[in-house]
């Protein structure tokens, strides 16, 4: 991708762009932003020696038919005054976000998992759809923009460390959706699939 020399904000000093270099795929995830890792050339967003990433290759690893790409909103490594891990500025958001567009116009997949709400209220907010939670039975909406389905889920570490006991229904959850997806009938498609223009 153009943007892994990208300078657009200070957190490059920290690290510099981690990229999934996978050039297509029908399911991306995107995460938050960028974790510490010891080889920013081979390391990968969300990958599985986190809680994160060994829950989504755990949803990944039923759907052998399909290719999946990580990604995170902010690419670079958000940290505080001490060095520690910190959430991003909504203005790193915003410097970012063409990063974001432009790895999906390359990658091209048809569904786009918005991992939490800040991810997904950013994003969603970008395509003009509001949300102001997610379904507890793991039973989530999708929103579909300029063809690709945007899907806001639980992020990965909430369910991890808050609902480990609903494991299985969140990751029947977003099986569902991605079956759901691929396998749609325009003319019967539920009510909850919002086109937006
Ligand atoms: S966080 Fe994003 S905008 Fe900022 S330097 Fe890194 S790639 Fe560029």
């Amino acid at each position: 991708m153009s943007f892994e020399g990208c300078k657009k904000c200070s957190l490059c000093n920290n690290q510099s762009p981690l990229v999934d270099k996978r050039v297509s795929a029908d399911i991306m995830w995107v995460g938050l932003s960028a974790k510490k890792v010891e080889d920013i050339g081979t390391a990968i967003p969300l990958s599985n020696d986190t809680n994160s990433g060994k829950l989504i290759d755990n949803i990944e690893s039923g759907l052998d038919e399909f290719r999946f790409i990580k990604a995170n909103l902010v690419k670079c490594l958000p940290l505080d005054e001490h060095s520690k891990l910190r959430y991003p500025t909504t203005n790193e958001m915003k410097a970012c976000y063409s990063n974001l567009k432009q790895e999906i116009n390359k990658v091209k997949p048809k569904i786009v998992f918005l991992l939490g709400m800040k991810v997904s209220k950013f994003i969603l907010k970008d395509i003009e759809v509001t949300i102001t939670g997610l379904d507890k039975k793991y039973d989530y909406a999708y929103f579909r923009h300029k063809d690709i389905y945007y899907v806001s889920i639980h992020h990965p570490s909430y369910i991890h460390i808050y609902r480990r006991k609903q494991i299985d229904q969140y990751i029947f959850g977003v099986q569902s959706i991605i079956n759901e997806v691929f396998n749609i009938n325009l003319t019967t498609k539920k009510d909850r699939d919002m086109e937006i223009a």
